[in-house]
C-alpha cells in the first residue's frame, strides 16, 4: 500500500497539476481504494484544454479528472459487508448528472464519482454490497482491462440501443477507442460484417487488425452518398445498422444515407450541438435514429465477455505512463497518436 496521495488535479483549463493530498480513512460504508490503472478519455482532454465540454459540464472547481478505472480495496469501514473483494471499477464523475436514466445507479456510480482521477489512495463511498461483489473483477482480467470497462461499456450500450443481432451488416463511424468498442462489441453481438470508417488511415489500419472485418478511408471531396454506396458494396448490401462514433456533421449524414429502408442509426458521437441531416431520405426509409449515452447495466456483461475471451479490449492500450508522468500522457493523448493512454497509478512511489 502506497504512503503518499499525489493527485492529479485540474484547476482550470490548461492547469493540470500533481498535488499531494491527504490520505484518509474510510468512514462508516465507504472503502478506500488504491488505484491501478486509469486510461484518459477524449474528454478528459476537452476539460484539460477548454475548462469544460460544452456547455453542460464546466470546471468550477479543482476537478479530479478520470474515468476509466481500476482499483484494489485497502481498506473498508464500518458497514461494508463484502471486504474480500478487492478489485473494483470506477464510474463516470458524471455518470449521474442530470440523467434520469442513470438515477438507477445513481446507489452505485455517485458512490464512485467522487474519486476517480489518478491518485494511489482514495476514499469513497462503498457501493451496496451487491455491487461490489458484481464489479469485482475475475483474477483472469487485468486492471487495464478493467479499466476499460468503461469505454466498453459505451459501445456495448449503443448495440443494445441499436437492438443489434446475428448476422446484421453493420456500419460503425470513427475509429476511435469509442468506435473500436463499438465495432468489438457488434462482433460480439453476432455481426456478420463491421465496416468502420474514418479520415486517418492509421486508425483503420489498428480497427482491421482488432478485427473490423472491413475498413473504408473518409476522403476529401467525396460526398455521402458516394461513401454510403461504397459501404453498401463494401458490406455486399446496406448496412442493417449504424453507429456514429466520430462525432463528425460528415457521418450523421452518412448514417442516414447508408443504413438500410427500416434499419437503426444510433449516434453516439458527440459533435456540434446542431447538425443538418436530409431528413427526406430518413422519412421516406424509414429509418430509427437514436441517441447512446454512455450506459446502464453494461458493467457485469462487459466483465465476463473479456473474461471469457469473447471480447478483446487488451490490445487498445498503446501508450503508458507512470502518474508522475500524467502530463505527457495527456499531450500524447491530445497528439491523436495510438489509442487508448493508461496511466499506471500503483507505480507510484514517494519522492
Ligand atoms: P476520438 O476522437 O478518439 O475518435 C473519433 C474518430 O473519428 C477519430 O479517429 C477521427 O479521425 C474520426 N473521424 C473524424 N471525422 C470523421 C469522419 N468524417 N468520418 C469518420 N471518422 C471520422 O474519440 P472517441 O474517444 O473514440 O469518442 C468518439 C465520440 O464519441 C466523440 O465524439 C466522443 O465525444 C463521443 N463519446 C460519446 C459517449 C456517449 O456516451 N454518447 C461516450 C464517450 C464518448
Ligand atoms: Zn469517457
Amino acid at each position: 500500500m502506497s504512503d503518499t496521495n499525489l493527485s492529479a488535479v485540474l484547476f482550470k483549463a490548461k492547469d493540470l497539476q500533481l498535488v499531494e493530498r491527504p490520505i484518509c480513512e474510510p468512514g462508516k460504508g465507504e472503502v478506500q481504494l488504491c488505484m491501478q490503472k486509469v486510461g484518459i478519455c477524449g474528454s478528459d482532454v476537452h476539460y484539460w484544454q477548454e475548462g469544460r465540454i460544452g456547455d453542460r459540464f464546466v470546471v468550477q472547481a479543482p476537478m479530479l479528472l478520470g474515468h476509466e478505472c481500476s482499483a484494489t480495496v485497502t481498506k473498508v469501514g464500518d458497514g461494508v459487508t463484502h471486504p474480500k473483494s478487492v478489485t473494483v471499477w470506477l464510474s463516470s464523475p458524471m455518470a449521474c448528472a442530470g440523467n434520469a436514466m442513470h438515477a438507477r445507479l445513481a446507489a452505485t456510480t455517485c458512490a464512485r464519482m467522487f474519486s476517480s482521477w489518478p491518485r494511489p489512495l482514495t476514499v469513497v463511498p462503498s457501493p451496496d454490497t451487491t455491487c461490489m461483489e458484481r464489479t469485482s473483477l475475475p483474477d483472469n482480467v487485468s486492471f487495464e482491462e478493467g479499466a476499460l470497462i468503461e469505454p466498453l461499456s459505451v459501445g456495448l450500450h449503443a448495440c443494445r440501443r441499436a437492438r443489434l443481432s446475428m448476422g446484421h451488416r453493420v456500419l460503425v463511424c470513427g475509429a476511435g477507442p469509442i468506435g473500436l468498442c463499438a465495432m468489438l462489441s457488434a462482433k460480439a453481438f453476432g455481426a456478420a460484417a463491421v465496416c468502420v470508417t474514418d479520415i486517418d488511415s492509421g486508425r483503420l489500419e489498428f480497427a482491421k487488425k482488432l478485427g473490423a472485418s472491413h475498413t473504408l478511408l473518409i476522403e476529401k471531396g467525396q460526398t455521402e452518398e458516394q461513401v454510403a454506396a461504397k459501404v453498401a458494396e463494401t458490406l455486399g448490401a446496406a448496412p442493417d445498422r449504424t453507429i456514429e462514433c466520430s462525432g463528425a456533421q460528415f457521418s450523421v449524414n452518412l448514417g442516414v444515407y447508408a443504413t438500410k429502408p427500416g434499419g437503426v442509426f444510433v449516434i453516439v458521437g458527440h459533435g456540434p450541438s446542431k447538425v443538418e441531416f436530409p431528413v427526406v431520405s430518413l422519412v421516406a426509409k424509414e429509418i430509427a435514429i437514436l441517441g447512446s449515452f454512455r450506459y446502464i447495466n453494461t458493467w457485469q456483461t462487459a466483465i465476463d465477455m473479456i473474461s471469457c475471451g469473447k471480447i478483446n479490449v487488451a490490445p487498445l492500450v498503446t501508450h503508458r505512463f507512470t502518474l508522475e508522468d500524467t502530463l505527457a500522457a495527456f499531450e500524447t493523448a491530445r497528439s491523436g497518436v495510438g489509442v487508448k493512454v493508461m496511466i499506471d497509478c500503483a507505480k507510484h512511489e514517494k519522492k
